[in-house]
């Protein structure tokens, strides 16, 4: 039974109290990303295998170890999309996207799928908010996709996080770069684990992204890629520090920073938080130059980051933001007898027509069962309708929190009745001194 009744391991359901704080965040999300001028892209959660393993790389974990993938009927070999790169690329090619004038600037919401071991912030179904900029080389693009993650996380009154950015070079540079990790690490591989012993041969620079804290402890004496740029590498990074600066972005420069997935270039950047604990990254991203070429597309530098939403969530309930957007039910409509639940069905269905939440009974329930749930989903206002009501046409509205009640039309005329006694009511809440001076 627990099939049918316990979701997959590494699932989360976002129940309606919470979906709230996710609309909350992907309101802000969007209005930022809107606000610099970027599009939202949605591509489809599956995309052919080949798609991942050119462009995250063969050599990271993720192929390696997270990817579902699996045969469709038509003996495809079909992957869920473990992060949301690949596919925006593959839809801006497909698309010629950047025939329509440079940069190109993509924004989008998407579940990820990874099979990694579950535990807390590591999900195997997990959402990114994510954004794309291709068609600019400039230190300017890259400081404008940190400010646009910045932004988010300052409107969202996330506090206390630091951005960590780092240069991992070009192909030329990092070829130089490459040979000396594989002389430093050739020293150790009695302590270095099975993956990182592959990764010694195929690619050393993911060992300074292993887990394992003996790697990483080996890994801290590990010569040092910013040590190893060639001039416009260096160049590069150092205009993206003198921008975050200019636009007054605090940053740290962490020589360790690699990232997991194999196809960026030059900058690379994490926001990490340390409000659930141990360091948390909740945003990484960077530059991924080589990228749009190497999967068929013409040459085009490109940059982008991934934003954790379940981990930008946990760091929000960590310091107690308050994100809960309320969104209660305007008027509930009790009802006495056949006819008035009629007559209460077609009010509430006149109000939500006219932007005004509105709810009544259909459980066939008695008038104090009614009140009880009116109470419960936080109706702010309540009325009963019975035979006398819908005789007089006049009814008695309730404010439920102060327990004031008002003599109201129950049809024409309700509207322009409920709105003034929603506006005096909000400004008693507003400014009590005004009703005691009344008094
Ligand atoms: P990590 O080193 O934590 O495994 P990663 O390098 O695999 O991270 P990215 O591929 O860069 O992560 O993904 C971008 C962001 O997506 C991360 O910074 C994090 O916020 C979030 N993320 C990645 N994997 C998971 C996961 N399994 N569960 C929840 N969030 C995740
Ligand atoms: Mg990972």
């Amino acid at each position: 039974m627990a099939l049918l009744t316990q979701a997959p391991r590494g699932t989360q359901d976002i129940l309606p109290a919470d979906s709230a704080k996710w609309q909350k965040m992907e309101d802000v999300m969007r209005q930022e990303a809107h606000l610099q001028g970027f599009g939202e892209i949605r591509t489809p959660v599956f995309e052919h295998t080949e798609l991942f393993l050119r462009s995250v790389g063969e050599t990271t974990d993720v192929v390696q170890k997270e990817m579902y993938t699996f045969k469709d009927k038509g003996d495809r070999s079909i992957t869920l999309r473990p992060e949301g790169t690949a596919g925006a690329v593959r839809a801006m090619l497909e698309h010629g996207l950047y025939n329509e004038g440079l940069p190109v600037k993509l924004y989008y919401f998407t579940s990820c799928y990874r099979y990694e071991k579950a535990q807390k912030g590591r999900l195997r179904e997990f959402h990114q908010f994510g954004v794309e900029m291709f068609g600019s080389a400039s230190p300017l693009a890259d400081a404008q996709v940190i400010a646009l993650a910045a932004s988010v996380f300052q409107r969202l009154g996330i506090r206390d996080l630091s951005l960590e950015i780092n240069s991992i070079g070009c192909p030329e540079c990092r070829a130089r770069y490459t040979a000396a990790l594989k002389e430093y690490f050739s020293a150790y591989t009695d302590q270095l684990c099975e993956t990182c012993l592959s990764r010694l041969e195929r690619n050393p620079m993911r060992i300074l992204d292993c887990k394992s804290p003996i790697c990483a402890g080996i890994a801290e004496g590990a010569p040092r890629m910013l040590d190893y740029l060639c001039e416009d590498c260096s160049r590069h990074f150092e205009g993206v520090k003198h921008s975050l600066t200019e636009i007054g972005i605090p940053y740290t420069v962490n020589p360790t920073i690699v990232r997991g997935l194999d196809y960026y270039t030059r900058t690379v950047f994490e926001f990490i938080s340390t409000a659930t604990g141990a360091p948390l990254t909740v945003c990484a991203g960077g530059r991924y130059d080589g990228l749009v070429e190497e999967m068929g597309g013409p040459s085009m530098p490109a940059l982008g980051f991934g934003l954790g939403m379940e981990r930008a969530l946990m760091i929000l309930e960590a310091q107690k933001a308050d994100l809960a957007e309320k969104n209660p039910c305007s008027v509930f409509i009790a009802a006495l007898g056949e006819e008035a639940s009629f007559a209460a069905f077609r009010m509430a269905h006149e109000l939500r027509l006219s932007g005004i939440s509105a709810a009544c009974d259909v459980n066939g329930r008695g008038l104090k069962a009614q009140m009880k749930y009116a109470d419960k989903i936080g109706a702010l206002y309540s009325m009963v309708l019975g035979d006398n009501e819908l005789q007089t046409g006049e009814a008695v509205l309730k404010n439920m929190e102060t327990g004031e009640k008002h003599t109201v039309f129950i049809g024409d005329g309700f509207l322009e009745q409920f709105a003034a006694i929603e506006a005096e009511d909000d400004l008693k809440r507003d400014f009590p001194q005004l009703s005691e001076n009344k008094e």
